[in-house]
């Protein structure tokens, strides 16, 4: 029939069910464009040299010497002015190849750029206490509309996948459509991002929730999209980030 003609369906390797298209082709390193290692899209001296975060504050992911917080996110004073975030961690520092690869995922649909990058997410967030859910910090549907996909989602997804937790992805709405943050500096990001979010009515949140974004600047948008998992009820909210802005 001719409805069934064009469903992708997987393909079959010597009796395993092998992923899609892009794995039948030669995998290239992404970076310097030598023969990508191990099945990946990255050579192993690329992968090697990638910018792996050091030592970093646990309320906001910014490098610090191996103490734990980072003046802005010692204990609240007075209690309750807290960062809605309970901890980050973010996998790479905002370098080279980063500073590539993730514009490429973003603007340019270079799904390769994605699954290396959330495979390395995976490797690194797999040593840390598990959620509930993954909740991937969501677009405007204009802006999905115009993309056509969503980054954080393109990362949260095998990521998720990868740890075996489940993926909340329609969670999480975004209720504006806000100014390009990158424009704004600290303040009004905040400004511009209050109400942004809100949480699905049918939306069934687990007490402990990590929300998944590619990109941690200012923290404002991840602040934001975890006050309104608080406000509907979560206790616990942290933050996976693939790169950290320093
Ligand atoms: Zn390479
Ligand atoms: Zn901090």
């Amino acid at each position: 029939m001719a409805a069934t003609v064009n469903q992708a369906s997987p393909i079959e390797v010597d009796g395993d069910v092998a992923a899609p298209l892009p794995w039948l082709f030669a995998l290239r390193c992404l970076v310097c464009g030598e023969r990508g290692a191990r099945g990946r899209d990255l050579c192993a001296a690329c992968d090697a040299a990638l910018p792996r975060q050091g030592p970093a504050c646990r309320g906001c992911a910014l490098p610090l010497p191996p103490t734990g917080a980072c003046a802005h996110c010692l204990p609240a004073d007075p209690p309750g002015s807290a960062p809605p975030l309970d901890g980050v961690h973010a996998v790479f520092d905002y370098a080279f190849p980063l500073d590539r690869l993730l514009p490429r995922l973003k603007f340019h649909g270079d799904f390769a750029a994605g699954r290396v990058l959330a495979q390395a997410m995976a490797v690194h967030c797999s040593g840390l206490p598990r959620p509930g859910a993954i909740v991937p910090i969501p677009l405007h549907r204009a802006r999905l509309r115009e993309r056509g996909y969503d980054q954080a989602l393109e990362l949260a997804t095998p990521l998720a996948r990868a740890l075996r937790l489940p993926l909340l992805a329609n969670a999480l709405l975004r209720r504006k459509t806000t100014t390009a943050q990158s424009r704004l500096d600290a303040a009004a990001r905040q400004r511009n991002l209050r109400d942004a979010f809100v949480v699905a009515g049918n939306a069934c949140l687990p007490a402990h929730v990590v929300l998944v974004d590619d990109v941690m600047t200012t923290g404002a948008t991840l602040h934001a999209a975890a006050r309104a998992l608080r406000a509907a009820g979560v206790s616990r909210v942290d933050a996976w980030v693939c790169a950290r802005v320093a």
